[in-house]
């Protein structure tokens, strides 16, 4: 699991993804972006994550 030390969010980052892995994957504004949702067994070995998805903060710890 990761953490924004900004507000608290726990559940929704932006990051990029692998190829490979389950992931339901939304465009967000701009469509530079993407948001993905895993389940958390993939999460960490197809995912890097960038920043907060609330915050857009980078202070993003991993708990
Ligand atoms: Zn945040």
């Amino acid at each position: 699991m990761y953490k924004c030390l900004d507000c608290g969010n726990t559940e929704k980052f932006i990051g990029k993804a692998r190829e490979k892995g389950c992931a339901e994957i939304y465009k967000i504004k701009g469509g530079y972006e993407w948001s993905y949702k895993v389940s958390e067994n993939s999460w960490e070995s197809s995912f890097t994550i960038q920043k907060c998805y609330y915050c857009n903060s980078e202070n993003i710890i991993k708990i």
